[in-house]
């Protein structure tokens, strides 16, 4: 099952991705983890990409595309993977698509988690309130998130037509609570099982 979870920042992506990658026994991967362990380690990379992801931008294609191709080459992708945070624009969907092409495989399903505007920032106040000063995120601050919301509005929901011709793309309303969203995931998944 090779799969992308799309949508905005504070959709639930992360928590859906964990519980299709348990449930599936695929690996999730998620180019702002492998950004912040690159950032958490001072690497090259990480020095690029910091000033970037703590603006709220996009980091360039090339990096993040570099590194899915070289995750996807690894053992625990050969069942399949969960693509959380990566295409962001329309270039590196392009790039996906050569990439599975030279592997001779292709996308499932792209599974889009629907949610407005005014709930993601709701959404993300209670995440500072949880996480305390210590586990906050330097991109879950309200004025971030403005501009990540921007940046998947002009950038990445473009993504949907894209992924809307292909036959591909399946919606899940993400303004139910995390157990519905769940639920209607498991339905599609269990869809695409079936063929
Ligand atoms: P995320 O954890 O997916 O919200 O990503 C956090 C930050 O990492 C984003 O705001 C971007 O700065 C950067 N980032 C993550 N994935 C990508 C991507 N596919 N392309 C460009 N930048 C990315």
């Amino acid at each position: 099952m090779k799969l992308i979870l799309l949508g905005p920042p504070g959709a639930g992506k992360g928590t859906q991705a964990q519980r299709i990658s348990t449930a599936y026994g695929i690996p999730q991967l998620s180019t702002g983890d492998m950004l912040r362990a690159a950032v958490a380690q001072g690497t090259k990379v990480g020095k690029k990409a910091k000033p970037l992801m703590d603006a709220g931008k996009l980091v360039p294609d090339d990096i993040v595309v570099g590194a899915i191709a070289d995750r996807i080459e690894a053992p625990d992708c050969k069942p399949g993977f969960i693509l959380d945070g990566f295409p962001r624009n329309v270039a590196q969907a392009k790039a996906l698509d050569e990439m599975l092409k030279k592997k001779k495989t292709a996308l499932d399903v792209v599974i889009e988690i629907r949610v407005d505007e005014a709930e993601l920032f709701n959404r993300i106040e209670t995440r500072i309130k949880q996480a305390g000063e210590a586990g906050v995120r330097a991109d879950d601050n309200p004025e971030t998130l403005k501009k990540r919301i921007e940046v998947y509005r002009e950038q990445t929901a473009p993504l949907i037509p894209y992924y809307q011709k292909t036959g591909k793309l399946k919606v899940v309303d993400g303004m139910q609570p995390v157990e519905a969203v769940w639920g209607q995931i498991q339905a599609i998944l269990k869809g695409v099982e079936r063929g």
